[in-house]
């Protein structure tokens, strides 16, 4: 990482300059310190010299005296000149001697012309000197030549003394100079030394300050940048982020640090000097390239979001924030921030899978769907082609998954999946918005004959059957379809789809309808109908007919069954089928359930009142909402005891729907009946997905035969034997079989032949009042004998 160290570098060349200042100054203390070492010590060479030559004066004059005495006392006859000789010359030896030694070392302490004179007239002195001693010497008490000799000789020797002085004085007085000399130099030297010493003292001390501060400066610094460097290493090798340099001459990556390795599996020396386009998947490439555009017009701190190349070959996700440091020196390029994402993008992926899929089938869900409608759509608009969506309804779903259980349900739903997203295009959109409910985009369609040619595929495709836990079963759907050219919104197709669907749901089983506008008036008659409903009981609108039940092999009126229908004031009169599956929406059917168990009974009991022991039964619906109501076995005992009615005489029609819901309570319910007195019977048998173990494990009496078993039984043989096959069962379980929708001859006598008690249908009469069946009873009635 680039290092800032201008402070540090700036600061070293100041205290370089005043290093040296310090040294001069050290060295001129050290010099001045020499200096005055070396006057100091000529000085005390100098005061040496001068004590050798006091003492060297001293010595001449005990050697003067020493002469002046002895020619004193020769003078004065007290000693003969031999004794002063002989007394005298151990002595002058002696002094001499030491004035030898002593001017020798004054020359070699002060060496100089002064020193040499004085040397020289010590020579004449020795001379002199041996002249006086040899006049002694040869001296005798008389005096005469004798003692003028001796004088002579003493006032030479004397005269050379003086001349010794005189030398002597003159040395002094030079090494009096030199010392003083060298006094004075001593002492400059130190003022000098001391100033400078005091300089360099100031200096130092300034320098030292100085130098500490730098120090502590630079130790600051150097923890600055260790600590932004740990704090960059950490965040680098370990935050997650990884700094990529690159040079935006040629988009190559300059920089990147060792933490890359740990992101995308590469050395990290491999990817310096590569162009970074070869780390970078190809789609996202414009979306980088783009960014580092934005990057360098200086829109910095911009996201971009890529897939880059991981050694392992795979590719993952990664956001980086992109910089321009072209100007910074240490960097210089666009710096990338780089961040690992793809757990976050798969954590995202994951979620928004969740969200637009169906997690039991994988198909898109509702949300998903209506999404890709909407887009299909607005594409449509302005296209030639039109979007198609169709809506599929399992018929009769609920009664396999309350019979085989919910896991067998799942399973069904799974694969009905399967084979649904089996027969799409690549571009369409299968998906489950709920329960058994299917649907598939057809994005681009030309009109709606290609629509239905994917509705009877998506027919065909479930046809075969299913094998659930051990079981074949089949499963048909009821398929509404809506094709629109992008004029309607998303709500307005999912609404009319769902409106066909209903409607092809209410034609039967396997059937495709195609959304038209009548449709939507229906929807809107079914919502006011509903409305009208609650008033219909109260206002008397409902009566009931009543269709003759056939003893087939007696051919007599064994019973009736009584069916509700709706004199609307403005519609005319309405089929249950109109109202009934309105009134269990909303609620109404309890009531209305009620007041049709009432009527009928009321009829029943009218009717066979005015006949003698031949009295019929009479067979009342009853839909699954009044079966749940646990008030319903108490409603039918307060009926039976209102009206009168025979228990034996009341035939309650339950779906085989009803019976697999909820065994336990269907079963508590159907005991309660039971217990009344009442019989029951399984309605529309065939129809739904049969399980046929619940009419031995039900309290049932009668098994109603669906008139889709009797349409074609005197046709096909395969369906006869199929019943057939059913009336025996029924015949072993003691159950009384009713025959329904018996239209011709053929049919009700085929049924008799197989065994069936009883049968209803138009063949013998169509729902009529109660007078008319009465009266049918009547005239079928075989001739009393
Ligand atoms: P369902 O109980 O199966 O009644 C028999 C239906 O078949 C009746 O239709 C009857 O008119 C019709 N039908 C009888 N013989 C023939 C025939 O030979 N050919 C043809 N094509 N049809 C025949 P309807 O009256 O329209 O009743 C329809 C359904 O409405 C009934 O089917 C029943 O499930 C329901 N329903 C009728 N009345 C009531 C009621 O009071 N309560 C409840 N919960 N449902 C009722
Ligand atoms: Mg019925
Ligand atoms: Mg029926």
């Amino acid at each position: 990482m680039p290092r800032k160290r201008d402070a540090i570098r700036a600061g070293k060349v100041g205290l370089g300059t005043w290093l040296l200042v310090a040294v001069l100054l050290t060295l001129i203390v050290g010099s001045m310190v020499l200096v005055s070492e070396r006057a100091r010590r000529d000085a005390d060479i100098a005061r040496d010299a001068q004590v050798k030559v006091e003492r060297l004066r001293t010595a001449s004059q005990q050697f003067r005296l020493l002469s002046v005495d002895g020619v004193n006392a020769v003078l004065a006859k007290q000693k003969s000149s031999k004794e002063v000789a002989r007394e005298a010359f151990p002595r002058g030896t002696e002094l001499f001697d030491e004035m030898n030694s002593l001017v020798r070392e004054v020359r070699s302490l002060a060496p100089g012309p002064e020193a040499d004179a004085v040397s020289r007239r010590m020579n004449g002195l020795y001379l002199a000197a041996l002249g006086f001693y040899q006049a002694i010497q040869a001296g005798r008490y008389d005096f005469g030549r004798t003692s003028s000799q001796i004088f002579e000789r003493s006032q030479v020797l004397n005269g050379i003394l003086d001349q010794l002085d005189k030398d002597v004085s003159a040395l002094s007085a030079v090494q009096e100079e030199q010392a003083r000399e060298a006094n004075d130099r001593a002492t400059l030297a130190i003022i000098v030394g001391s100033v400078a010493g005091a300089v360099a003292l100031l200096i130092m001390a300034l320098l030292l300050g100085r130098l500490r501060r730098r120090s502590q400066l630079a130790e600051s610094i150097r923890d600055l940048e260790r600590r932004s460097e740990e704090r960059i290493r950490a965040l680098v090798e370990h935050a997650g982020d990884v700094v990529v340099v690159i040079a935006p001459e040629d988009d190559t990556i300059s920089w990147v640090p060792s933490s890359v390795e740990r992101m995308f599996g590469v050395d990290p020396e491999r990817l310096v000097g590569r162009p970074i386009w070869e780390a970078i998947h190809p789609d996202d490439a414009g979306v980088v390239r783009a960014g580092l555009e934005r990057c360098s017009t200086g829109h910095s701190r911009d996201l971009i979001s890529a897939r880059c190349r991981h050694r392992n070959g795979s590719w993952i996700w990664v956001e980086a924030v992109a910089e321009d440091r072209t100007g910074d020196p240490a960097v210089e390029g666009l710096l990338l921030s780089v961040r690992d994402v793809s757990e976050r993008k798969r954590l995202e992926d994951r979620l928004r899978h969740q969200a637009y899929h169906d997690s039991l089938t994988g198909l898109a869900n509702r949300a998903l769907l209506e999404n890709r409608v909407e887009t299909a759509l607005e594409i449509a608009a302005s296209a030639e082609h039109s979007v198609a969506v169709l809506y599929l309804d399992l018929d009769d779903f609920k009664t396999i998954n309350d019979s085989l259980g919910h896991l067998a349900g799942d399973e069904m739903l799974r694969a009905v999946g399967g084979r649904v997203a089996s027969v799409l295009r690549p571009g369409d959109l299968a998906s489950r918005p709920g329960g058994d409910e299917f649907a598939v985009l057809l994005r681009e369609v030309d009109d709606e004959r290609a629509a239905l040619a994917v509705a009877e595929r998506l027919l065909s495709v479930l046809k075969p059957e299913f094998l659930m836990a051990g079981r074949r079963l089949t499963i048909s759907a009821s398929v509404g379809m809506v094709v629109d050219q992008g004029n309607s919104t998303v709500a307005e197709v999912m609404r009319n789809v769902d409106l066909a669907m209903y409607a092809a749901k209410e034609q039967g089983s396997g059937q495709v309808r195609l959304f038209e506008e009548g449709l939507h008036r229906r929807a809107v008659d079914r919502l006011e109908l509903g409305g009208e409903l609650h008033r219909a009981v109260d206002q008397d609108e409902l009566f009931l007919e009543y269709q003759p039940i056939m003893d087939l092999a007696a051919g007599r009126v064994a019973g009736m069954e009584a069916l509700v229908r709706w004199q609307h004031p403005a519609r005319g009169r309405l089929a249950p089928d109109q109202f009934i599956s309105l009134a269990e929406q909303n609620g109404m059917i309890i009531g209305l359930g009620t007041w049709v168990l009432r009527e009928a009974c009321t009829q029943a009991v009218a009717l066979n009142a005015g006949r003698n022991g031949d009295s019929m039964y009479v067979s009342v619906n009853v839909s699954s909402r009044q079966l749940e109501d646990s008030a319903f076995p108490s409603e039918v005992a307060r009926v039976l005891e209102e009206t009168g009615i025979e228990p034996a005489r009341l035939v309650l029609e339950l779906t085989e729907s009803m019976l697999v819901e909820d065994r336990v309570t269907t079963m508590a319910q159907l005991l309660r009946l039971k217990d009344l007195g009442v019989r029951l019977a399984v309605d529309d048998f065939g129809v739904g997905y049969s399980v046929l173990s619940y009419l031995q494990e039900f309290p049932i009496d009668h098994l109603k035969i669906d008139r889709s078993f009797v349409e074609k039984i005197h046709t096909d043989a395969e369906r006869a034997q199929l019943v057939e096959g059913v009336i025996g069962l029924a015949d072993r379980l003691q159950l009384r079989v009713v025959a329904e929708g018996i239209e011709h001859a053929e049919q009700a006598s085929a049924l008799r032949l197989m065994g069936a008690q009883y049968g209803q249908g138009d063949l013998f009469s169509e729902p009529v009042t109660a007078a008319e069946v009465a009266a049918l009873a009547d005239a079928a009635r075989p001739p009393a004998d």
